[in-house]
């Protein structure tokens, strides 16, 4: 039984004309604890659905899903969730956006401040805590999300193409970040991401999906030894393997 069991899980959306999408179909996953997943397909196969309905925001139409074997029916801290962009209150601090989860559970504000600090500081952003949102550049926003996740002590990260707007530069440094602390919470970590050199440098595991509705197409266990080069034969030939996974998807369409 792993950390996060995903059954049989189909999803169903109704538009507003009445017409039927489907999502996700009959998706089977086991994830273990501390593992580091990353999930990858086509544009439109259903990344965010399924990621969307491990966080409990979205109600599977048919299967069933699991954490520590118990059945996931909402939202709840042990399962994080870090979005795109966007996803911090601008009207807040960076420190009260990251008290803002610990005070929602019922935390005193005292204590909510001090983990705040420490998780800014793993973050490298205790310099910014009385600086607002737009005040910073996008690497620091999504340290700062990263933050307020861990802030509720979360077993599970559940995050969505968190590093797809930024540069290249700063995208491999947040991978690395994000790597380092991965490692020091040994926390379980589902990743959406769209590129294959991000999923090659993260993952144990590539979670590779078919174009919609999204079926798993493909699991490739990445042997790599860390910490990870980004090239090297090894490396090249890794991300040719899913490359050439992925393009018959596109072939399909
Ligand atoms: P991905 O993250 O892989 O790009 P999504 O999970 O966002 O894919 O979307 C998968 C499909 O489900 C798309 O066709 C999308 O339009 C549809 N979809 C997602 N959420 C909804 C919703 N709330 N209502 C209707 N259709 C949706």
């Amino acid at each position: 039984m792993g950390k996060v069991s995903i059954k049989n899980v189909s999803q169903y959306f109704i538009n507003r004309e009445g017409n039927k999408t489907q999502a996700l179909a009959d998706i089977n996953l086991e994830i273990k604890d501390k593992e580091f997943i990353c999930v990858i397909g086509p544009s439109g196969c259903g990344k965010t659905t399924l990621l969307r309905t491990i966080a409990g925001l979205e109600n599977p139409s048919s299967g069933e899903l699991a954490l520590d074997s118990e059945k996931i029916t909402g939202p709840d801290p042990r399962r994080g969730m870090v979005f795109q962009e966007y996803s911090l209150f601008p009207w807040r601090t960076v420190i009260r956006n990251i008290t803002f989860g610990p005070e929602m559970q019922g935390m005193n504000k005292e204590k909510a401040q001090e983990i705040a600090e420490e998780y800014l500081e793993l973050v490298g952003l205790e310099h910014f805590k009385n600086s607002y949102p737009y005040e910073l550049s996008g690497g620091m926003r999504q340290r700062v999300a990263i933050a307020r996740a861990l802030a509720n002590d979360p077993e599970v990260l559940l995050m969505d193409e968190p590093f797809g707007s930024l540069d290249a530069q700063t995208r491999n440094v947040l991978q690395s970040e994000l790597l380092d602390i991965w490692y020091r919470k040994q926390i379980t970590i589902i990743f959406v991401t769209h590129s294959v050199d991000e999923a090659v440098f993260l993952a144990d595991k590539i979670v590779i999906l078919t174009a919609r509705p999204g079926r798993v197409k493909d699991i490739i266990d990445v042997n790599l030894p860390r910490p990870r080069n980004r090239t090297g034969p090894d490396t090249n030939q890794l991300r040719d393997r899913v490359l050439k996974i992925l393009a018959e998807e596109r072939v399909k369409k």
